[in-house]
């Protein structure tokens, strides 16, 4: 756990800073390549996906685990995990989203020597504050490919929470009951993904004690409610592939959202701990040989 600790703290160390493609283009290129440079230090192949926009060329981050003996698995769907890497303009970007590329680097780490069924696919994606532009590329492709997917789970903001009455306000429309301490997890997820959100659910509840998840089911492509649609998850929405988004809910609970003040400082790494601990239990259950 110390050490689990100190690799966080070094992850953020070197990842948090605006990283923006028009003000900070270098920040974010380093973040791409201190990623791609952790991944494969993990085992796992890794590459990349470029991605035009404004006539430049970004990239998506891909990391991959294959099931070990060669031929078994290879053609089953693989479980995604993804995050984003960018930021918006002027903030540190240290909930959002430095956490969940913490997260991914995390689960990449624990997974190392872990026996798969199935591929597993890590990928950090650039562009997500310009309208989910990396994510978009990355799906619609895969789509075009006629790939299958066993799933998409988003990190979204995954590091702040505050356990004081009062802290957590309600995004409006939401039709399930919010507390109103912001010390849970959302899990967001629609109707084509309701047993990844149960699944997630299952496993934040027997892996962590004390960790609340909260989940939300919404119908189609979360049309009706906008707020439910606000980062990569809903790329793979449109694409109809199954895809669940976890988050702290970002400025809903989080006052330094998108501003200068996101910084690690403000960052709960137990809370962090417990998403790492969630997400890699969930990718073994979907993903791990069955003992
Ligand atoms: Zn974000």
């Amino acid at each position: 756990m110390a050490n689990q600790l100190l690799r966080i703290n070094r992850h953020l160390e070197a990842l948090v800073g605006e990283r923006h493609p028009e003000t900070s283009p270098r920040a974010l290129q380093k973040a791409a390549h201190y990623l791609a440079t952790q991944f494969s230090k993990s085992g796992w192949a890794t590459g990349g996906q470029l991605v035009s926009a404004w006539g430049k060329v970004y990239r998506n981050v891909v990391a991959i685990k294959y099931p070990d003996r060669p031929g078994q698995g290879e053609e089953l769907a693989p479980l995604l995990i993804g995050a984003h890497y960018d930021t918006v303009s002027g903030s540190p970007g240290a909930d959002d989203n430095a956490s969940g590329l913490v997260v991914l680097l995390e689960v990449a780490s624990r997974l190392r020597a872990q026996p798969l069924a199935r591929p597993i696919w890590l990928v950090a994606f650039c562009l997500e504050e310009q309208n989910l532009l990396g994510s978009q590329a990355f799906a619609s492709r895969f789509r075009a490919e006629r790939r299958e997917l066993a799933g998409a789970i988003i990190l979204e903001c995954v590091g702040f929470a505050r356990s004081e009455a009062g802290t957590q306000q309600v995004p409006p429309g939401i039709p399930i009951a919010v507390p109103t301490q912001g010390d849970f997890l959302a899990i967001v997820g629609n109707e084509a993904s309701r047993s990844l959100v149960l699944q997630l659910e299952r496993e934040a509840q027997r892996y962590a004690a004390g960790f609340k998840p909260l989940s939300l089911v919404v119908p189609g492509r979360g049309e009706a409610m906008p707020q439910t649609r606000r980062s990569d998850h809903a790329s793979f929405w449109d694409a109809g592939y199954p895809a669940v988004m976890l988050t702290d809910t970002a400025n809903f609970r989080n006052p330094h959202y998108h501003r200068e003040t996101d910084t690690v400082d403000t960052l709960d790494f137990e809370f962090l701990s417990n998403v790492v601990a969630t997400v890699t239990a969930t990718a073994i259950q979907i993903a791990g040989v069955r003992p």
